[in-house]
């Protein structure tokens, strides 16, 4: 027996349905602000993973040499392969440049409800635009997008790391001792962070301010940090436009001020926000964004760039967690040959129907009428077609309502009215 690789999931139709579902929908939001769908290659040279996030990346995700001796990897997240496609070949076109796309992503992860090696991403980036409304506005797609696909309890999340990094340079935060730090204030291990602070050389009082500041969600205790610090006055004062514009104009309330979203990435700068979905517990995570820098890191001309990517998988099972009533797969009609001499006739009524739109479906296993009613149940058909001889003379069949068990002699001609009246 063979079984698929560790991580890995196969998908039965009804869970594609839901899948197609969450994707259709998604892509009309992502449409509906004026984002292009692109697609990139499922691999890249491993070098671009590698730029992008260190040498340590690579004990993370799917490396491998082809048979040219290439060395590559599966892609395990989109960012990277898009800003290596603007560079490649989109710099000239006109700003802002925004972009949307739906991949499978690998990662070689320790598998979990919620973290699998391979996942699908959606996600966007815009490029070429960085003043508070497109912020806000980014912000706005990938909240408007979990909820438009039917999520009811999602938190959203927004920081800012250049007001973060100037709070480590104002308590006297080394370099090496800020490496430390990020992945223990990400996790929200403060009592750890509090001890490392401390070993680090920074006083008590200090590091206890820092902590508090961290933890908080009112922006005046922020302000009140940063007082007249040139170095993260506009940052703040443009963290401030965003939060207005969300209230006021995009009419998103409930979110919270989280500095100690960190993202432990080098290259992301400035805003950074993430939207969870509690109901998920631990891999709640949905969507991670914000702001970062790679496009000169891949040699290009500098440019602002910013975007998100939300967990496709997550989405749903949180939907499922919800217990949001996905449409169901279904037939429209199922027809059902009395018995062989009826075929011929069976397939020329299901082709016009199909060619009308309606699903239509025909017993191929000659059964008779009881079992094939069983299976048109089992495929949630909602009218049946019984097609015999002593009918088909007077140019009728048995039109049966799968729903109630009426039955009613039609002509053949009405079929389609009576199908699409219904
Ligand atoms: P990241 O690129 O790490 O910011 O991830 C963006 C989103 O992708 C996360 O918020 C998760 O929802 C999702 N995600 C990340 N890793 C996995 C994984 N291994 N399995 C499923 N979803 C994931």
């Amino acid at each position: 027996m063979y079984q698929v690789p560790r991580g890995t999931r196969d998908f039965t139709p009804d869970e594609m349905q839901k899948r197609r579902y969450v994707e259709e929908n998604m892509k009309t939001t992502f449409t509906s602000f004026g984002y292009g769908e692109i697609q990139t290659p499922t691999f890249e040279n491993l070098e671009l993973f590698t730029a992008k996030s260190g040498d340590s990346i690579v004990e993370e995700i799917y490396d491998f040499s082809d048979k040219g001796g290439r060395k590559l990897a599966l892609r395990p997240e989109l960012t990277a392969p898009v800003i290596r496609f603007y560079v490649e070949k989109l710099q000239m076109e006109p700003k802002p440049l925004k972009l949307f796309y739906f991949g499978n992503c690998f990662r070689y992860d320790r598998p979990q409800k919620g973290r699998y090696r391979e996942f699908q991403q959606a996600g966007c980036e815009i490029i070429g635009a960085d003043t508070p409304e497109a912020y806000a506005e980014l912000i706005a797609l990938a909240y408007n997008i979990l909820k438009n696909v039917g999520l009811k309890n999602i938190t959203l999340n927004i920081g800012n790391l250049n007001i973060m990094n100037f709070m480590f340079t104002k308590i006297g935060v080394s370099k090496d001792c800020k490496k430390e730090l990020l992945p223990l204030i990400d996790k929200s291990q403060f009592e750890e962070v509090y001890t490392v602070l401390c070993d680090g050389g920074v006083n008590k009082e200090k590091a206890d301010l820092f902590i508090d500041i961290v933890q908080t969600s009112n922006i005046n205790k922020i302000k009140d940090f940063i007082k007249k610090d040139k170095s993260a006055v506009e940052d703040l004062s443009n963290l401030e436009k965003i939060l207005h514009l969300l209230k006021n104009s995009l009419k998103i309330n409930n979110y919270q001020i989280k500095m100690s979203i960190v993202r432990g990435l080098d290259y992301y700068k400035g805003l950074v926000f993430e939207i969870d979905a509690p109901i998920l517990g631990a891999e709640k995570q949905l969507c991670g964004g914000g702001a970062y820098d790679l496009v000169s890191l891949f040699g290009g001309r500098d440019t602002p760039t910013a975007g998100f990517a939300i967990g496709f998988d997550r989405t749903i099972l949180a939907l499922d967690a919800e217990q949001f009533s996905f449409p169901l797969p279904k037939t429209d009609v199922y027809i059902i040959p009395v018995n062989s001499e009826m075929i011929e006739k069976s397939i020329e009524i299901a082709q016009q129907l199909r060619k009308e739109g309606v699903i239509t479906e025909f017993d191929l296993l000659r059964r008779g009428v009881g079992k094939s009613l069983k299976y048109a149940n089992s495929k949630n058909s909602e009218k049946a077609i019984i097609i015999g001889p002593q009918e088909l003379e007077k140019d009728s069949v048995t039109l049966r309502d799968m729903k109630t068990g009426d039955q009613q002699l039609i002509k053949i001609a009405e079929i389609l009215s009576k199908i699409k009246n219904h």
